[in-house]
């Protein structure tokens, strides 16, 4: 295996569901970590990584984040990158 083999990040479920009566049924916490040094990427309930939400919303990472901020490893985050029909264009800064 080498430093160039992209790999896929460790998912630990959370050990209960959200039990907030004040919000929608979110299910579990996922946190996703670094396979190698175990950094902690990100997380995001059950509910927010379901395709066609009636809200629309669904939990993504940037195809332009592949890799552990800490040890270098590079990370296959594509089960988390769903395409979009954002304008990403208009979502970004023009700096001079
Ligand atoms: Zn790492």
């Amino acid at each position: 295996m080498t430093k160039e083999e992209a790999l896929k990040p460790i998912v630990r479920k959370g050990k209960y569901p959200t039990k907030d009566a004040s919000i929608p049924h979110l299910g579990y916490l996922n946190s996703l970590y670094c396979p190698v040094c175990g950094k902690l990427f990100t997380s995001f309930y059950d509910a927010d990584n379901l395709p066609n939400r009636s809200d629309g919303y669904r939990f993504n990472i940037s195809k332009e984040w592949n890799y552990c901020s800490r040890c270098g490893q590079r990370i296959d985050f594509s089960d988390y990158q769903h395409e979009r029909d954002l304008k990403t264009a208009d979502d970004e800064v023009q700096l001079d």
